[in-house]
């Protein structure tokens, strides 16, 4: 994979839930409407459930992406960390000092 993680799209789900609930309301004696609620409700949650992973997993899988460089030789992914020293970088660095 070699695209950036996407962030789960919500926009739909949050303005059709709004409406469904708000029709639901408005028909709240008749059938439809109380049919037209539960659906809104359930799109509502589904639309959380979304929110929750953009907010809770994404940002790790992105910054995973970030950490992730192809090479456009041979297209291997490789993990480029930052932080990590190599024992024989230690080694050198100690010589030099
Ligand atoms: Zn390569």
């Amino acid at each position: 994979m070699t695209a950036a993680p996407a962030k789960k799209r919500l926009r739909w789900q949050v303005i059709l839930s709004i409406v469904l609930v708000l029709f639901g309301l408005s028909k709240i004696t008749h059938g439809i409407g109380i049919v037209m609620l539960i659906v809104g409700l359930a799109l509502a949650y589904w639309g959380y459930t979304r929110l929750r992973y953009n907010q809770n997993v994404w940002p790790q899988l992105y910054s995973d992406w970030q950490l992730k460089f192809l090479c456009n030789k041979c297209g291997t992914v490789f993990v480029n960390q930052p932080s990590y020293t190599s024992p024989a970088d230690e080694e050198v660095a100690s010589t030099v000092e």
